[in-house]
């Protein structure tokens, strides 16, 4: 694959990286990200952060093969550790985890002061959106876009977060369905949420066939299960 070129799934959170930004790509695995984006023009300046000394190595290779070392750094760090107040970043990339792994990474980033939050956040949870959410709206961040992509068989959602002046209310559907994505309900949506009323249902079975304390447990299965009825209804499924 020429290095200009990404996934699906890294191109989409791409498209969401304002153009020229100071971008930090945590979990940079490769750097392919920061050095597709350098290549298309989209971006000045990159970060390439990496906590494991393998993928932080690849990421070094990628960026010299590119001769782009004046443009990226890559950074063998933990999480936002691989990122000063003074670097300017204006945009965060955290692809291709879970989404508790990534709320902790900005949790400790908060913590540890490497948020200004005039960053934009653009995060690619594998699993955990509804964590993920959640923390940013703690935090009093707005959630200013999404994107639902299939790619090789598996669903990726993608969301966007900046921080405003005016801070928004969420109810807990929208934290668990993606405030934009239940608005739009595409197709890949639809078929995320299918599948997953099915697995739900199959859950719900075996919770009632179990001999422990699981009252708490098969009221929340229970309710997101009428919660995911009632938005595929919506979308005439
Ligand atoms: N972001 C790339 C993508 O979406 O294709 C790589 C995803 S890969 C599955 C996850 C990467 O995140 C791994 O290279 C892993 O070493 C790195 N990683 C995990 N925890 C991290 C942390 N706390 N700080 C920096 N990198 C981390």
């Amino acid at each position: 694959m020429n290095a200009k070129d990404l996934s699906l799934r890294l191109q989409k959170a791409a498209e969401f990286v304002p153009q020229d930004a100071r971008l930090a790509d945590i979990g940079s695995d490769h750097a392919y990200l920061p050095v597709a984006l350098i290549l298309q023009n989209r971006i000045s300046y990159g970060i390439a952060g990496e906590v494991v000394e393998g993928p932080y190595k690849s990421a070094k290779k990628q960026v010299a093969k590119n001769g782009l070392e004046n443009k990226i750094d890559v950074r063998l760090a933990d999480g936002l550790e691989a990122v000063e107040l003074a670097d300017e970043v204006s945009a965060i990339t955290i692809c291709g985890m879970g989404g508790v792994l990534i709320r902790d990474i900005l949790q400790r980033g908060k913590e540890k002061n490497r948020l200004s939050g005039k960053e934009r956040l653009i995060l690619q949870p594998n699993v955990g959106e509804r964590q993920l959410r959640q923390w940013l709206v703690n935090e009093k961040y707005t959630i200013t876009d999404e994107a639902i992509i299939e790619e090789n068989n598996k669903i990726y959602e993608i969301i966007v977060a900046d921080k405003y002046s005016e801070v928004l209310d969420y109810s807990a559907k929208e934290l668990l369905f993606g405030p934009h994505l239940l608005i739009e309900k595409t197709p890949v949506f639809i078929e995320k949420w299918q599948h997953k009323l099915n697995k739900s249902k199959k859950i719900l079975t075996s919770l009632h066939q179990s001999d422990q304390d699981v009252t708490e447990k098969i009221q929340e299965v229970a309710l997101e299960i009428e919660w995911i009825k009632e938005v595929l209804a919506d979308a005439g499924k």
